[in-house]
């Protein structure tokens, strides 16, 4: 549609301007390797729209959307059972407001730094563009680790991150919510110490709240069961679907738990799961009933998966989990979890599809063989954006102050899910990469965001 309007020259032009920002933006930004990384993934794949809207370039659209609004950290010093004193670091970055307040999830890990903030606050900004919703992109978390310690540590360590916090939040500045290390406990301790602070029950300054007070229904299983359905629309355009399929999902968190129950419901058997510290391999299919009382009620780990089970085999690594043949690989733990040796090892066991349920889980290299392999892969942009959709549904239902029901909210997410798909792959299409959802995902998340800024004037 677009051939005939743009010329060589504007392609030309749009290459030079993605490869000046790409490199001055990584420059200016030295020991962020992640971050790069996402620059590095995501830039050049905007050439097509770039070279169609040269204006973007006279307003410097693509300088101002690499460097975040505000990126904040702070010290969160906390006192451990011991009596001793911990000082923890936070963080907060504020990408972009374009489309509407920053919006992302907190992450308590002991990798976090402002590289992987940045990266992920960056993805967040396309991602949150393309469920349509009026979300701006954020992204928080801390360097601090909640596995070994107590509950009521995690409490007091949440209450001082909270304690700073609170004053760059609000329901229409900045929505945090749950991500790897922080889920309904955890965001529990959080909106309790920001509501105590704040003198006043601001419901929509949080989402991923608990169901008792102002949470929402399918948020919990948003982001696993939306990347299923977005991977059911991407296997149709081949003619196969989950049912009658091998499925291997990483991590045994929030996201694959509910990943694995999803692709279940619709006829797969999952065969692998794992945790930082290994992998299960049940060729019953998992039994996710089992897993989610081990990972959600117990805060166990998924070694006594295999203990409970006689078929089921442990191994103590958990990257070798892509070995296990599969036609379908749902990568949902965390970022470069799937490398080019995992996808080569994917490649060899027969998969037909890879769908990024967690954040940038595979590497640049992985992807490029994946695809030279002609295998279905659904970014994490498009396929994982059903948590922060129904957090959307989540702030609207307080709004309200009412609470749909069950099958209301994944009607709503199943419908969010496909019309993301649709763009992506309309996308793609229009701007002459057919059938690439990366580029088509990244393209209209984009245009949308530009546009938003280009009506916003130089700020
Ligand atoms: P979670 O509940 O904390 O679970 C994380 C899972 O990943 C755990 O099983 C963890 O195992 C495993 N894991 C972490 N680091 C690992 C490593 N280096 N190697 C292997 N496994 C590792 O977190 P989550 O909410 O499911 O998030 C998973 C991913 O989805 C992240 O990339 C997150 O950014 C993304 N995401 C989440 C949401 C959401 O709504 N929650 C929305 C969009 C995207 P251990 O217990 O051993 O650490």
């Amino acid at each position: 549609m677009l051939e005939g309007l743009v010329t060589t020259a504007d392609v030309a032009a749009a290459e030079r301007y993605v490869e000046d920002v790409l490199t001055r933006t990584i420059e200016r930004s030295p020991g962020e390797p992640e971050f790069h990384q996402a620059l590095t993934e995501l830039l050049p794949t905007l050439v097509p729209a770039l070279a169609a809207h040269p204006e973007y370039r006279r307003l410097g659209i693509l300088e101002r959307l690499v460097e975040p609004e505000r990126m904040i950290t702070f010290r969160v010093p906390w006192v451990d059972d011991a009596g001793r004193v911990q000082v923890n670091r936070g963080f907060r970055v504020q990408y972009n407001s374009a489309i509407g307040p920053y919006k992302g999830g907190i992450r308590f890990h002991p990798t976090v730094n402002a590289s992987i903030i940045k990266f992920l606050g960056f993805e967040q900004i396309f991602k949150n563009a393309l469920t349509g919703l009026a979300i701006g992109g954020g992204k928080g978390g801390a360097d601090f680790d909640p596995k070994g310690k107590s509950e009521m540590e995690v409490m007091r360590f949440a209450q001082s991150f909270m304690t700073e916090f609170y004053r760059h939040m609000g329901p229409d500045v900045d929505v945090p919510a749950g991500d790897i290390g922080v889920g309904e406990r955890e965001v529990g301790f959080l909106f309790g110490q920001y509501k105590r602070i704040r003198g006043g029950f601001e419901a929509g300054a949080f989402t991923g709240k608990g169901l008792g007070y102002g949470g929402s229904l399918v948020r919990k299983e948003a982001t696993g069961y939306g990347c299923v359905y977005f991977v059911e629309e991407m296997l149709r355009t081949r003619n196969r679907s989950f049912a009658g399929s091998r499925v291997v999902i990483s991590g045994s968190g929030n996201v694959a738990l509910y990943a694995a129950e999803k692709a279940t419901q619709l006829g797969a058997t999952v065969v692998a799961m794992s945790d930082s510290d290994g992998y299960v391999v049940d060729p019953d299919g998992i039994d996710v009933a089992l897993m989610k009382k081990i990972k959600e009620i117990r805060r166990g780990r998924v070694r006594e998966y295999a203990e409970a089970r006689p078929n089921a085999r442990y191994v103590p690594r958990s990257a070798e989990i892509w070995t296990v043949p599969c036609d379908i690989a749902l990568p949902s733990a965390t970022q470069n979890e799937l490398d080019l040796s995992g996808a080569e090892a994917l490649i060899a066991g027969g998969v037909v599809a890879v769908g990024e349920c967690a954040n940038m889980p595979t590497t640049l290299e992985a992807i490029r063989r994946l695809k030279e392999a002609d295998v279905l892969f659904a970014p994490g942009k498009a396929a994982n954006a059903g948590g922060v959709a129904v957090s959307a549904l989540e702030m609207a239902q307080n709004s309200m102050r009412l609470s749909w029901t069950f099958q209301e909210v994944e009607e709503n997410l199943k419908h969010i899910m496909h019309s993301i798909f649709r763009t992506a792959l309309a996308t793609a299409g229009q701007y002459g990469v057919p059938g690439d959802l990366v580029a088509g995902a990244n393209i209209a998340g984009f245009l949308r965001v530009a546009k938003a800024m280009a009506a916003q004037g130089v700020i």
